[in-house]
Formats: C-alpha cells, sequence, structure tokens
C-alpha cells in the first residue's frame, strides 16, 4: 500500500508535544509525542497507514473515561471528536453516528425523528467511539444494545463493517478484532413518540444534575460497580467521602467520582484510587477495578 507521503496529501491537523490536559475532562494528563485531527475518514485511513509499523497508537474521543499520567504519551494520539462529524438516518429506524460526534447529540438526533431506546447517551459526555469501546451505559440502557453495525478502520488503513457478534461484550468492557478502531456506528431504534423521548431526555439530565458533581473536572464513575453492589455505597461506608490526596479528591456529592479541585495531577488521581481500592479492600474484602482508563508514563 502506498504511504500518505506518496499519494494524497494529508488534510488534517497534526500537533506536536501536544498537552493531553486539554483533551482529558479531568484537566490533568502530560504532553502526546504527536496529536492527529483527521479531516475526515478517508484522511484518518491515510495517515494511519503512514505511521511507521511500530508506533504506538491510541485513539481519544472527548477524554471523558481517561487518565493519562503525568509523563504523557509516546506515539500518537488520534483524535476523532470534532473530526468525524457525519449523523444522518439510514432509513426509519437506522441512524448512523460517526466515531467523533457527542453521544448527546446522537440521543437528540433520535429523540427530534420520533425513535427511542437512545435517550440514555444523552447523559453521557463522550464520543460515539468511546460509547462503543466503553460499552457505554446509563438508566437501563446500553451502548451495544443498540448497535446493529460497526465500521472500523485497521492499523494497514483498511475499512471493515462488523456486528456486535464479531465482539466480546459485557459491562463496560468490549473486545473485538485486534488493532481495529471506530470509525461509525450504525444504531437500530424503536418507534416511539417524539415528545416522550425529548421529555425523557430532560428527566435523565435533570437526574444527573443533583446527584454529580457537575461544577468540577471528574471523569464520571472512576470504579465499575461490583457484583450486585455499588462502588459508591462502598466508598461511602469506608469513611473516604471527601478523601483528597493533593486536589483530587473523592466527591462530597456522589462517592464514586474523584473531582479536580484545582491543579490535580494525573499521580494525585492515581494515588487516590489506589488509596480508595485499598482501604475498601481492607474493610470491605471487595476488589474495587477501575472503569477508567489509566495510560502514559509517570512523570520522570
Ligand atoms: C460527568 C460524567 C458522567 C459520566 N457518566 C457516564 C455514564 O453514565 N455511563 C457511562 O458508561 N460512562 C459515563 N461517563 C464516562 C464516559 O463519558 C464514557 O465512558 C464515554 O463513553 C467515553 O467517551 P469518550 O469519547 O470521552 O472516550 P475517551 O475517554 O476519549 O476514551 C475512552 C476509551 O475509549 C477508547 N476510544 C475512544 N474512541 C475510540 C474509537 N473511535 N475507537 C476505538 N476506541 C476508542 C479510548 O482509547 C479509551 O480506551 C461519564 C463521564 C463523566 C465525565
Amino acid at each position: 500500500m502506498m504511504p500518505a507521503s506518496s499519494s494524497l496529501p494529508l488534510r488534517g491537523r497534526l500537533l506536536k508535544q501536544e498537552p493531553m490536559s486539554r483533551h482529558t475532562s479531568w484537566r490533568v494528563g502530560g504532553p502526546a509525542d504527536q496529536l492527529y485531527i483527521p479531516a475526515d475518514a478517508d484522511d484518518l485511513a491515510m495517515f494511519v497507514q503512514s505511521l511507521p509499523a511500530k508506533e504506538a497508537v491510541h485513539w481519544i474521543g472527548l477524554g471523558s473515561n481517561l487518565l493519562v499520567r503525568d509523563g504523557g504519551l509516546r506515539g500518537t494520539v488520534i483524535m476523532t471528536s470534532g473530526a468525524l462529524n457525519g449523523l444522518s438516518a439510514l432509513n426509519e429506524s437506522t441512524v448512523r453516528a460517526e466515531a467523533g460526534v457527542a453521544s448527546a447529540k446522537v440521543a437528540r438526533f433520535c429523540a427530534e425523528r420520533g425513535l427511542t431506546s437512545g435517550e440514555f447517551l444523552a447523559g453521557i459526555p463522550g464520543t460515539v467511539g468511546g460509547a462503543l469501546a466503553m460499552n457505554a451505559g446509563a438508566f437501563g440502557g446500553e451502548t451495544w444494545k443498540i448497535v446493529a453495525a460497526v465500521e472500523t478502520l485497521d492499523r494497514q488503513g483498511k475499512r471493515h463493517t462488523r456486528t456486535p457478534a464479531d465482539y466480546k461484550i459485557s459491562y463496560r468492557a468490549v473486545s473485538g478484532p485486534q488493532n481495529e478502531w471506530f470509525l461509525a456506528a450504525h444504531f437500530r431504534l424503536h418507534a416511539g413518540d417524539s415528545t416522550q423521548g425529548k421529555t425523557l431526555i430532560k428527566t435523565l439530565l435533570a437526574k444527573r444534575g443533583a446527584t454529580q458533581p457537575t461544577q468540577l473536572p471528574n471523569a464520571g464513575s472512576v470504579f465499575k460497580n461490583p457484583p450486585n453492589d455499588h462502588a459508591a455505597r462502598l466508598i461511602e461506608a469506608s469513611g473516604l467521602k471527601g478523601t483528597c490526596i493533593g486536589a483530587a479528591c473523592v466527591s462530597e456529592l456522589h462517592a464514586n467520582f474523584i473531582v479536580n479541585t484545582g491543579g490535580a495531577t494525573a499521580a494525585n488521581i492515581e494515588r487516590l484510587i489506589a488509596k480508595i481500592q485499598a482501604t475498601v479492600k481492607n474493610l470491605h474484602g471487595v476488589t474495587l477495578e477501575t472503569e477508567v482508563r489509566v495510560i502514559g508514563e509517570n512523570d520522570e
């Protein structure tokens, strides 16, 4: 396959030494060696195939589930948010959304068209790509329950269309073909009532506003709920609400959230995560597994 440099020119934006704190909802994270914002899917395919075979590649959406360490990321970050923006109806029950579209936008798009079952996406502050990678869910809804197919891109820049049967899908975990990333999802929804859908979205958002610390940078639930229990309950019962390391604190409003109260480092957050895990294990015998993904290098 021809490298991009000897075929069409790349049309996206390549940023060098880009601070990841600009691209994560916790507002922490050191620099990425380089970060690429593609012009569109064709441009991205060319860019990916032009990378050296051994280059590490990290895809991100809105960074709302990511803890990037203070030493940053070696290799190349590909950012879909603000780039892969296509959103359209394929037929009366199927919506195609590219990986960089905000999940909330998909929820509104579906509700506008009287399509139901996508309302839960309204409160998830990430992209479609992130929702697919995480099997994001809320209020009983789950991303892969409404996926009919996905379009992917592999390391050689080749595109594929896959079905849910190609993936192992569970609670906040998805595994499938290696070295392939999501370009778009085809969501299959049910015919419903537009007004009811919009009202449900408003109700779900109001519930979030009342129970989550929306004023301070955070990454949503830090830990997965263990079987038959809630991480927040265990953390609160361990007396950890309000516990801080540096400027990283366990939220007073929702114990499964860690908030950056101003100037926290990734190391502060990671240490607080370890402290919560050790305390809950010690007091309740339960191992809390992180839902947030921790990536990158420690600061020297
Ligand atoms: C206030 C708040 C509330 C939240 N509430 C919820 C909730 O109710 N339910 C829930 O499930 N989550 C929730 N989250 C977590 C987060 O929003 C979701 O996990 C979201 O789906 C992540 O999307 P993102 O675009 O930000 O992904 P990122 O954080 O950028 O990435 C997350 C993971 O997805 C991978 N990824 C991203 N894009 C792609 C792609 N195109 N192809 C392959 N892999 C990709 C990344 O490599 C990374 O491993 C919340 C977060 C916040 C801050």
